[in-house]
């Protein structure tokens, strides 16, 4: 229990520097906070008077006080009323603010993050982290401090002005608050428990349908709309029994509350009623007790109420603390360099791999060393570690042990900027963004002229079927836009990288995923994108890759032979078979033509 007190200790610190640009919103709210409490502690006070007065001798009392009061009272709600209009309107815009600052943080933090983090973490997840658990903080970050605020203010008041008209009555009171508390805790923690697995449930659900949806052509390929349906069935009902946990604590709590709420009034009526009797107090002292005890239930009562907000709101911030607590394992190092005028030549100095929480050497030992401008082939069986090894160079992994040099600098010692825009990556996955075809090549070269862009899309052989989409460049492409074809948005995306004009370039099976005709084009436009570059390439097609300068055949995590096409042919090594057996493979699919 004291773990999970502290647990929220440790979440409300860090959650409160986002006030600081607030701190005079935050200090008007609490001032009105407390004109509204001492407007609504007055009427007690005038009730209890005339009572009073009325009881000993009406006489006294006269008109003209009467109205005087009534009048002193409306002036009073007025203010209540400009003060509470302040809150609700100032206050809530304060909770929105900080609520965007937040998701400003998170979304910036999420720009910070590599491969590790994406490739174990689920979209749908990320998504309700940044976007639904933060709504929760917009409530809870006005109405948290404003509530306790209120709460200890109108609490400390009504003991000082009931103490002041009858101490005993008051204690026994008092004493049954700490009892109510306790109890408030102990239920409120299960309630937050809850929450936080519902919270983490909504991203489950998330995380469900977008496979569902994206894979949706699969589902339907596979006539296993019923499965899909099953599996969300089982996880919808599983979430329907985190609510009944949750409301089943949340109403337990309630009630005790609503307990606690009558046994105060039996006290007021039984002990304040004796005490009448005995002349300890007058009976305008009972009417203003009872008013006191009812505000100090509502009080609590709101209090209750807003456990479930303040819950609600915790966990929101809980799991954005824990969006933001991901590690950011690449970064740039201190004192890190800008890298300017790359050459491109690459050195790869015994380099081993393994990726995080999965201890399988993928790159072991690798001593490689490229010269500007050399285009270099790597080959072998798929799992192989190809991939891995040119996903080192832009620093989407970091090597376990050894060091990459680019122009003979560490790339761990220059910025992660500059490298990232020495090397041009293109792979079998294209993502087009939502937008312009205009804006998705211009995305390469952020600001680039109009001709710049053209131009690009020219040396990327993408220029002529742009110019015949129906709005040419400013035709919209992505998730909702036209459909472009495999070839079409390889050949984009290579204008991207021509637009970019990386000295490196990595070819990540750029054209496994294309028919020949594709292919073939992209495959041109390949050959002029790595014209003077240093070009790594990864080709599955073995017959593209005959005149790179070398070729390295990768396996089991190392480089198993390296030399140029006839070379390797006249070894009758590994790659003598693999390219024999692809030899097969393709006429075999010819022959079926
Ligand atoms: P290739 O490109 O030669 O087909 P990869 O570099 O993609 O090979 O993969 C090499 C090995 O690393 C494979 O055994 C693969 O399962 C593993 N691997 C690839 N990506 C990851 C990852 N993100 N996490 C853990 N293991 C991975
Ligand atoms: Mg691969």
């Amino acid at each position: 229990m004291k773990e999970k007190e502290m647990k929220t200790g440790v979440l409300l610190k860090r959650f409160v520097p986002y006030y600081k640009k607030y701190t005079k919103v935050m200090i008007m709210d609490l001032f009105c906070a407390s004109l509204t409490t001492i407007c609504e502690m007055v009427l007690p006070l005038i009730l209890r008077y005339v009572t009073n007065q009325g009881l000993k001798d009406v006489a006294s009392l006269s008109v003209n006080t009467i109205v005087s009061m009534g009048l002193f009272y409306f002036a009073l709600r007025i203010i209540d009323g400009i003060a509470s209009f302040y809150m609700a309107y100032t206050g809530h815009v304060m909770g929105a603010a900080i609520e965007t600052d937040m998701r400003q943080d998170a979304f910036s933090h999420l720009q910070k993050l590599s491969d590790n983090y994406f490739n174990n973490t689920k979209v749908g997840q990320i998504m309700s982290r940044i976007t639904s658990d933060l709504f929760e903080v917009t409530e809870f970050s006005h109405h948290c401090p404003e509530e306790f605020f209120i709460a200890f203010l109108k609490t400390v008041v009504s003991f000082i002005i009931l103490s002041r008209i009858n101490l005993p009555l008051t204690l026994i009171i008092f004493c049954l608050i700490p009892v109510m508390g306790v109890s408030c805790i102990y239920f409120n923690l299960q309630v937050k428990r809850a929450f936080k697995q519902q919270r983490n449930h909504i991203g489950e659900l998330n995380s469900r349908i977008e496979d569902s949806l994206l894979g949706n052509r699969v589902v339907r390929a596979f006539a296993n709309e019923q499965i899909e349906i099953e599996k969300f069935t089982q996880d919808n009902m599983e979430f329907l029994n985190i609510k009944r946990k949750a409301y089943k604590y949340m109403a337990a709590f309630q009630n005790t509350i609503r307990m606690f709420d009558g046994l105060m009034y039996v006290v007021v009526i039984v002990a304040g009623g004796i005490f009448m009797i005995k002349g300890l107090i007058e009976p305008g002292d009972l009417v203003a007790y009872t008013l006191y005890v009812f505000t100090l239930l509502s009080t609590i009562r709101r209090i209750i109420e807003f456990a479930e907000q303040f819950q609600r709101g915790m966990t929101g911030i809980e799991r954005f603390m824990e969006l933001m607590d991901a590690d950011v394992d690449i970064f740039d190092e201190e004192g890190a360099t800008h890298l300017d005028e790359v050459k491109g030549s690459i050195e790869f100095k015994d380099v081993s791999f393994e990726y995080p929480d999965d201890h399988n050497a993928v790159l072991s030992h690798i001593n490689l060393s490229i010269r500007p401008g050399e285009k270099v082939a790597l080959v072998g069986p798929s799992g192989g570690g190809k991939t891995t090894l040119c996903n080192l160079l832009p620093r989407f992994y970091d090597p376990t042990e050894g060091n990459i040099l680019l122009d003979g600098q560490d790339i761990k010692t220059v910025t992660l900027d500059s490298l990232r825009n020495a090397v041009g990556v293109v792979q079998q996955d294209v993502y087009l963004f939502s937008g312009t075809v205009f804006e998705n090549i211009e995305y390469g070269h952020p600001g680039a002229s109009k001709e710049a862009v053209y131009e690009a899309a020219k040396l990327a052989g993408a220029h002529e079927f742009i110019m015949g989409l129906k709005e040419g460049y400013e035709t919209y492409v992505g998730e909702r836009g036209v459909k472009l074809s495999g070839g079409q948005k390889q050949r984009v995306s290579i204008a991207r990288v021509f637009l970019k004009n990386p000295p490196v370039l990595i070819l990540d099976e750029a054209t496994s995923a294309l028919d020949n005709e594709s292919e073939y084009l992209v495959s041109k436009s390949l050959d002029r994108l790595s014209e003077g570059r240093t070009t790594l390439t990864i080709a599955h097609r073995l017959t593209t890759i005959q005149n790179a300068d070398r070729i390295l055949v990768l396996s089991e995590s190392r480089i198993v032979e390296e030399g140029s096409h006839e070379e390797l042919l006249s070894k009758q090594g590994m790659y003598y078979q693999l390219y024999t057996s692809v030899r097969e493979t393709e006429k075999e699919v010819e022959l079926e033509k």
